[in-house]
C-alpha cells in the first residue's frame, strides 16, 4: 500500500507532489520519488526513507520546471525497501514511467516471459515488470499508451492503482484502479491524480473515484475520458464534490496527529451521531438499517469480519449486540474468515468493519460473504472507499481522516455506530423497553462531554508515563464489554513504543499470564463500577499478592481499586455497555506519552502503514 500523487496542467509539478506525498505518508513510508517532465526529458528522483529526505536532497539538484509529474511514496511488498526499488520505475528504452499501489501478482511469470524477450530488470519490483509488459505491448502493436495500458492490464492478476506517462507524449497522464483507491481532481485547465483527495483539497473539490476495472486518459486541456479496463466501454464520469478541507489534514497546533485524533474525538463522536441519534424523538435513524430492516429483523446471526482495532471495536460490538438486540454474533479475523470455509447462509448479516475502508482482507471477506449470499452491512470512515462501494449497504463513522497511523477516533466512532445500529435493532425486536431506549440515547448523548472530561486525566497519564516507560512488558485485563478495551489498550502500547504487551481478560489472568508478574510488571486492570466491579478487583487482589505494579482505569470516586491500585485514573460514569468509549481514552493517552517520551515516531511506526491494502 503506497501513496501516489500526479499532476499535469499549468502550475510547477515539483511542490504540488512533493505536498502531496506528504499528506500521503500514512500509507507508506519505505521510500519515497518523483519524475518529471522538464520540457525535453523526464527527471526521476527517488531514495529510501520518508519524503523529507527525498525533498532535501532533490532541492539541492532541482530547481525542477516542468508542469507534469508524477510521485510515489512506497510500502514495500516486492524488494527491500531501498533506492533501486523505490518508484517511479522506468520502461527499457526510458521512455515510460510509471507509479504503483497494489501488487502485481503473476509478476514472476510476466517477468521470465519479458526476459525471454531481452528485458533487463534493475529493481526487484513487480511494478517494473508491469511497466515494460506495457511497453512491450506498445512496442509490438505499435499503439498509443492508453491502448497499451488497457492490453498489459488485461494480462495482469492482482491489484493497482497506477499513473504512467510517456516522454514522447507529454500531454497526458494514464491512470487505472483495480483494488487500490485512485482520485482524480479536477480544476481549471489542470488535473490531479491521487490515491485520496489530500493532495489537492486546496486546488479543487471536485473530484472523480475510479471505480475498479476502470481506467482513464487524463489529457491536458480535455476532458477526462473513463473507460472499462475489460472491454473499452466508455463510463460517464461521477463528479464528486469534496467534503474535505485542509484544516481536517493538518495537525492544528499539536505534535502528532494522534494526540489530534485522541483530542477530536468528542466531536468525531457528535459527528458520528449527527442527524442519527435523536433523543427528544426517542429515536435512532440510520438510513443503512432501516431500509433493510426486514433482512435485519430475520437474521440468524450476525458475523462481523475485521482487522486490528477495527476487530476490536467488532469484539465491543458483539457484547452491545448480544445484550441489547439478543442476536448471536461472531467476530472474525477478515484474513482467517476468507481463507477458512466458513458456514455462510442467506440469512446471516456481515458487518464489515474499517477505517479506510480498503483492507484488503476484510475487502476479501467482503466479496466471500456477498458469493454465499449473506447480506453485507460496511462500517467505515472513508467516503466512496471501496469498502462503502462494495457492501450492499452501511453507516460511516464520520470521524473525518485519520492520520495517525495508531487508530484512535475509528475505534470510538466504529463503536458509536455499532451501539446505534444495535440500539435501532433492539427497539425493533423489542429486546428493550422505551424507557431503556430512550435512557441508552440519554446516555450515548452524554458521551462526548465525558470523553472531554476523561482527556482531562491527561498530564497525569503523563506522569504515569514517566514511571512505566522503561518497562519492557505490560499486561491489559478487562471483563465483558472492556475485555476488548483490554486488547485495544496492549495493541496500542504495541503499535508505537514497541513495548510487548498483551492484553487478556481479567478472569483468564490466572490460566497463565499470571506467571508473569513480578515486581517488574505494570498490569493496567479496567475496573469501572459497572460490570463485574467485585469480580476485577478480586483480580487486582491476585495482581497485589504478587507484587505486579497496578495502574487502575477506575469509575469517578471509586474506592475499593484506589486502595489496592498503585494509580487510578479516573473516567466519568456512564451505563456498562458505553464504558469502551470512555475507558479507552487514557490507554490511548498512555500509550501516546510512553512513545514520545521513547523518542519513537508516533505517527509513522516503524513496518506499518495506515491502510492495509495488502493481504
Ligand atoms: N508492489 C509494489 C512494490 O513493492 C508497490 C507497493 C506499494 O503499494 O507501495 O514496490
Amino acid at each position: 500500500m503506497c501513496g501516489i500523487v500526479g499532476y499535469i496542467g499549468h502550475r510547477e509539478a515539483y511542490p504540488i507532489i512533493i505536498k502531496g506525498l506528504q499528506r500521503l505518508e500514512y500509507r507508506g513510508y519505505d521510500s519515497a520519488g518523483i519524475a518529471l517532465y522538464d520540457g525535453s526529458d523526464i527527471k526521476l528522483s527517488k531514495t529510501k526513507g520518508k519524503v523529507v529526505d527525498l525533498k532535501d536532497k532533490l532541492e539541492s539538484e532541482i530547481s525542477t520546471i516542468g508542469s507534469l509529474g508524477i510521485g510515489h511514496t512506497r510500502w514495500a511488498t516486492h524488494g527491500v525497501p531501498n533506492d533501486v526499488n523505490s518508484h517511479p520505475h522506468y520502461s527499457n528504452s526510458g521512455d515510460l514511467v510509471i507509479i504503483h499501489n497494489g501488487i502485481i501478482e503473476n509478476y514472476d511469470a510476466l517477468k521470465k516471459e519479458l526476459i525471454k524477450r531481452g528485458y533487463v530488470f534493475k529493481s526487484d519490483t513487480d511494478t517494473e515488470v508491469l511497466v515494460n509488459l506495457i511497453e512491450d505491448v506498445k512496442r509490438n502493436e505499435d499503439i498509443k499508451l492508453g491502448k497499451a495500458v488497457q492490453i498489459a492490464l488485461n494480462q495482469v492478476v492482482g491489484a493497482y492503482a497506477i499513473a504512467v506517462f510517456d516522454k514522447n507524449k507529454p500531454n497526458e497522464i494514464v491512470v487505472a484502479r483495480l483494488g487500490s483507491p485512485l482520485a482524480i481532481g479536477i480544476g481549471e485547465d489542470e488535473f490531479f491524480i491521487a490515491s485520496d483527495a489530500s493532495p489537492f483539497i486546496e486546488f479543487t473539490k471536485n473530484a472523480i473515484y475510479l471505480e475498479d476495472e476502470e481506467m482513464a486518459i487524463v489529457r491536458r486541456g480535455k476532458e477526462v475520458k473513463i473507460r472499462k479496463i475489460k472491454n473499452d466501454a466508455l463510463v460517464d464520469p461521477y463528479v464528486q464534490e469534496l467534503q474535505l478541507n485542509l484544516e481536517q489534514i493538518e495537525k492544528g497546533g499539536y505534535d502528532h496527529f494522534m494526540l489530534k485524533e485522541i483530542y477530536e474525538q468528542p466531536e468525531a463522536i457528535k459527528d458520528t451521531f449527527r442527524g442519527r441519534l435523536l433523543s427528544k424523538e426517542a429515536m435512532v435513524k440510520l438510513a443503512g438499517v432501516e431500509d433493510n430492516m426486514k433482512k435485519f429483523l430475520a437474521a440468524d446471526r450476525i458475523i462481523v469480519v475485521a482487522c486490528g482495532t477495527s476487530w476490536h471495536a467488532g469484539l465491543v460490538s458483539e457484547y452491545i449486540f448480544e445484550d441489547l438486540a439478543r442476536i448471536p454474533v461472531e467476530v472474525e479475523y477478515a484474513s482467517e474468515f476468507r481463507y477458512r470455509n466458513p458456514v455462510i447462509t442467506e440469512k446471516d448479516i456481515v458487518i464489515a468493519i474499517s477505517q479506510s475502508g480498503e483492507t484488503a482482507d476484510t475487502l476479501a471477506a467482503i466479496k466471500l460473504a456477498k458469493s454465499r449470499g449473506a447480506f453485507v452491512f460496511g462500517v467505515c470512515n472513508v467516503v466512496g472507499s471501496s469498502i462503502a462501494r462494495e457492501t450492499d449497504a452501511g453507516a460511516y463513522t464520520h470521524a473525518g481522516p485519520e492520520i495517525g497511523v495508531a487508530s484512535t477516533k475509528a475505534f470510538t466512532t466504529q463503536i458509536t455506530v455499532l451501539t446505534l445500529m444495535a440500539l435501532r435493532l433492539a427497539r425493533a425486536k423489542g429486546t428493550i423497553s422505551s424507557s431503556e431506549f430512550r435512557h441508552h440515547l440519554i446516555e450515548l448523548e452524554l458521551i462526548p462531554d465525558k470523553v472531554e472530561e476523561a482527556l482531562k486525566s491527561d498530564a497525569f497519564v503523563q506522569t504515569i508515563s514517566d514511571i512505566y516507560k522503561d518497562a519492557t512488558n505490560f499486561l491489559y485485563l478487562g471483563r465483558g464489554f472492556n475485555f476488548p478495551v483490554a486488547l485495544e489498550g496492549a495493541l496500542k502500547l504495541k503499535e508505537i513504543s514497541y513495548i510487548h504487551a498483551e492484553g487478556y481478560p481479567a478472569a483468564e489472568m490466572k490460566h497463565g499470564p499470571i506467571a508473569l508478574i513480578d515486581e517488574q510488571m505494570p498490569v493496567v486492570v479496567i475496573a469501572t463500577k459497572k460490570g463485574h466491579y467485585e469480580k476485577v478487583v478480586s483480580n487486582i487482589q491476585e495482581i497485589k499478592s504478587r507484587k505486579g505494579k497496578i495502574i487502575g482505569i477506575v469509575t469517578k470516586g471509586d474506592k475499593s481499586v484506589k486502595e489496592l491500585a498503585d494509580h487510578v485514573i479516573e473516567v466519568p460514569e456512564t451505563i456498562e455497555c458505553l464504558t469502551p468509549l470512555l475507558t479507552t481514552i487514557p490507554l490511548q493517552l498512555l500509550s501516546y506519552h510512553i512513545a514520545v517520551m521513547l523518542g519513537k515516531n508516533v505517527d509513522q511506526p516503524r513496518n506499518l502503514a495506515k491502510s492495509v491494502t495488502v493481504e
